[in-house]
């Protein structure tokens, strides 16, 4: 074993301590394989719908059918799921855009969004293309120690209010994410104040961590990512939206043109590898909680501020770690390229990024480009140096690139 003495020791702590805590990661996870198997079977899913079409792609009878798997499992009365959206980001722009009209307000109830739907909003100055552009408004509720301030809800939302956006995931910021029932306290307090608030949540990263997603807990509408949790590593590009069929109808006008929405787009890739991965995504999204909780109990037991402790509710699939020092964060991502699966070779550097104000560093040697369900890390260089941890298809793979991190930080002190 490459790794000391003194980390074997702890990985067996830390797995001891772990079991009551994976044992509940199991059951979810056996929960939502039970609510996937039973929405094959009820949409009759069948090879026929593994293959991609062509052209204008009308009646692609896989295409429908990942939508109509996708709605059920969700709870949503429709979803548009898609290989056409490019990212996370664009699957989100989609539903701002399909949505809102010139004048009305869009509230964020969890402060500063994530750094890419900054640019999408026109945050800071009405960037080209930007909601603020189209004279869409925006205002913001900044969370209060790391919670969304619920008492202060009535005073943001207006008239002119359309919609508010929620952030499940903590992005990279130290705040807690959302659970399923503090959702559902933020949909009700919205709905109180003005029922025909749309509620839109930025779903990224939280797909199968619980039972139930947030259209089950009073949101009209949500997005994410097909290279995070409901991929399962297996889909290689895309997202989706799911939600109220209005809504849903009004984004897939913005994705495709008006009149045309979700009737046409050829499948692209496979459907089988849409289909596949999210069967596997409820397994593959407890192993990356797995991975994260061990993470959070070795790294604690190194003396490290870790967040989500390993006996928090989880809303996420990310793992903070306030590593302190540049050094620290530059070792840390070392070790988990050294033992990623593809460009293991390569050591990451901290870089400029568009969009950011700080360098990053990341670690991603991954099979599909820059996806988050497999295992990676990257954090901002600067003070207190936090790595955020995400992913990992299998818990070994979790186990050993966590293990190689904490190895290469231990490493400095030797050199
Ligand atoms: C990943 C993520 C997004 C979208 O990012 P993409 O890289 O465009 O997929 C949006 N919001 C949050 C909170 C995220 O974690």
């Amino acid at each position: 074993m490459p790794f000391s003495q003194k980390l074997l020791q702890l990985k067996e702590e830390v797995l001891a301590e772990a079991k009551p805590l994976f044992a509940h990661v199991d059951e979810v996870s056996e929960a939502n394989t039970l609510k996937v198997l039973d929405a094959m079977r009820e949409c009759h899913v069948s090879d026929a719908h593994f293959n991609t079409t062509s052209g204008y792609a009308y009646d692609d009878i896989g295409r429908g059918k990942v939508e109509e798997l996708f709605a059920k499992v969700f709870g949503a009365e429709r979803a548009l799921v898609r290989t056409q959206f490019v990212s996370g980001t664009h699957a989100l722009a989609t539903v701002l855009f399909g949505i809102l009209r010139p004048g009305d307000e869009l509230v964020s109830l969890t402060g500063k969004p994530y750094d890419t739907m900054q640019t999408v909003i026109g945050y800071d100055n009405p960037s080209p293309g930007s909601l603020k552009e189209f004279g869409i408004l925006y205002h913001e509720l900044p969370m209060i120690d790391g919670k969304v301030d619920l008492a202060h809800i009535p005073d943001v939302i207006t008239e002119k209010t359309k919609m508010v956006l929620i952030q499940r995931s903590r992005g990279y910021s130290m705040r807690s994410p959302l659970s399923i029932a503090d959702i559902r306290e933020i949909t009700t307090a919205v709905k109180r104040v003005k029922p025909d608030c749309v509620c839109f949540v930025d779903n990224c990263y939280g797909e199968f961590v619980d039972t139930q997603e947030p259209v089950q807990a009073g949101a009209d509408i949500m997005a994410g990512s097909l290279i995070k949790n409901p991929g399962g590593g297996i889909a290689p590009t895309g997202g989706y939206i799911a939600g109220k069929d209005k809504l849903v109808e009004l984004a897939s006008y913005r994705l495709t043109a008006p009149g045309m929405g979700d009737e046409l787009g050829a499948s692209l890739a496979n459907n089988r590898l849409i289909l596949q991965g999210f069967f596997l995504a409820p397994h593959v999204v407890a192993q990356a909680i797995k991975g994260a909780l061990f993470a959070a109990g070795l790294f604690a037991k190194l003396g490290y501020r870790t967040l989500p402790l390993p006996t928090d509710v989880r809303g996420d699939i990310i793992q903070a770690i306030e590593l302190d020092t540049p050094e620290k964060l530059i070792a840390f991502c070392g070790g988990i390229q050294k033992y990623s699966p593809v460009d293991s070779f390569a050591t990451p550097e901290p870089w400029d990024m568009p969009g950011y104000a700080d360098q990053v560093i990341m670690a991603a040697g991954t099979f599909v480009q820059g996806a988050s369900i497999e295992l990676s890390a990257d954090g901002p260089m600067r003070a207190p140096y936090n790595v955020y941890l995400q992913g990992g298809l299998t818990f070994e793979h979790a186990v050993i690139g966590i293990l190689g991190a904490a190895q290469a930080i231990e490493d400095l002190n030797t050199k």
